[in-house]
């Protein structure tokens, strides 16, 4: 086992795109690490830098202590899992799940036991016989997974491995990586650009925005306090609100007058935006308490929550309420703040400041 740390990783490819900018990073040991954002962002070239597939232009990259900037991937003693499986195809499941255990020349007595403890981890016993073509691509992937688990690692580097599931096996499938990785206790670095996937599996989560880093946090931590309005745009579905405010009789306030409560230790009074989820935001009679008039534009009923999207002074907003709440489209309606202080930004700098 091993954490990794980079350290000011920095890559430009010939044509002079710069993926990854001066990145810091420190994964700890036995930790699973997302690495998420949108495509493009560098997530997969700073994996592939890790890997060894791919030569940073300046940085260092540490493996369990070990500097590997000159090592290359199979001295590196990491497993990958990409989001093609490639398996062989004129090989049994058993087979490929054996493969790397075989190249390392392991006694075969060894194998066998290790090639069934994999099978019986990922459930893959009752289809070790069949070769790829016969098996659907969930179990390819279970088959990929096993054979990168097969090898006992000091890191798994996975490259957005459920991409091409569906969705009630991705859900599957994620909770499989998750109590795999438990148990077994090795560092995981995980790419995706999904966030319900980086909140569902990660034990800390990086953002990243072209090439650099915008916040690293757990789950709660980036969804309740984002470090900037990117992230604050990118977690969460439907997404925060992001509200001009500002400071008049110790409340936030919108220009639409919904007021918030402010959270301690804001100095600056103008050019802020305050991150509001859906959740904490609630839709009213127009009478009641608090409440800013506003009027309904659009429902989305999901369900076990219906989202409102609500015009109230010039703004459109998004609320969650429970699907016991009827509203009317174009109903006049209130709308008010429920929830703790929100996070506030400045506007110009995008940065959070209280
Ligand atoms: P995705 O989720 O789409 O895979 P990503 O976050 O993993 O995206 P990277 O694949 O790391 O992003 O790419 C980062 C940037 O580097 C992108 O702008 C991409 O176009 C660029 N890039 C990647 N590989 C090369 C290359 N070989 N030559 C030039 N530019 C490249």
């Amino acid at each position: 086992m091993a954490g990794i740390e980079i350290t000011e990783l920095h890559k430009r490819f010939p044509d002079g795109t710069v993926a990854v900018e001066k990145l810091d990073l420190s994964m700890r040991d036995g930790e699973l690490f997302v690495m998420l954002g949108p495509s493009g962002c560098g997530k997969t070239t700073t994996l592939r830098s890790i890997a060894g597939l791919e030569r940073q232009t300046s940085g260092d990259i540490r493996i369990g202590h070990r500097l590997v900037n000159d090592l290359p991937p199979a001295e590196r003693d990491i497993a990958m899992v990409f989001q093609f499986y490639a398996l062989y195809p004129h090989l049994r499941a058993k087979d490929n799940i054996a493969f790397p255990l075989r190249a390392e020349g392991t006694p075969e007595a060894e194998v066998k036991e290790r090639v069934a403890e994999a099978a019986r981890m990922l459930r893959l016993e009752a289809l070790l016989e069949r070769r790829p073509n016969q098996l659907s691509g969930g179990e390819q992937q279970r088959v990929a997974l096993a054979r990168a688990l097969i090898r006992q690692p000091l890191a798994f580097l996975m490259d957005e491995p459920l991409t091409n599931l569906d969705a009630e096996l991705r859900a599957d499938m994620r909770t499989s990586i998750k109590h795999l990785q438990q148990r077994l206790g090795t560092t995981m670095v995980y790419v995706t650009h999904d966030q319900l996937e980086a909140m569902s599996l990660g034990d800390r989560i990086a953002i990243l925005n072209k090439g650099r880093l915008e916040q690293v946090g757990t789950p709660l931590e980036v969804y309740n306090r984002p470090a900037s309005l990117f992230c604050a745009g990118f977690i969460g579905s439907p997404p925060m609100n992001l509200l001009p405010v500002e400071v008049s009789e110790g409340r936030l306030r919108t220009p639409g007058g919904l007021s918030l409560v402010p959270p301690g230790g804001l100095s600056t009074r103008q050019g802020l935006v305050a991150g509001v989820r859906p959740e904490q935001l609630e839709v009213t009679t127009p009478d009641a308490g608090d409440a800013v008039p506003a009027r309904i534009v659009s429902e989305e009923v999901l369900g076990d929550e219906i989202i409102y999207v609500v015009s109230a002074g010039g703004a459109d907003v998004r609320v969650r309420m429970p699907p016991t709440s009827r509203f009317g489209l174009d109903a006049p309606v209130g709308l008010r703040h429920t929830g703790s202080p929100p996070p506030v930004y400045d506007a110009t700098s995008e940065r959070l400041v209280a």
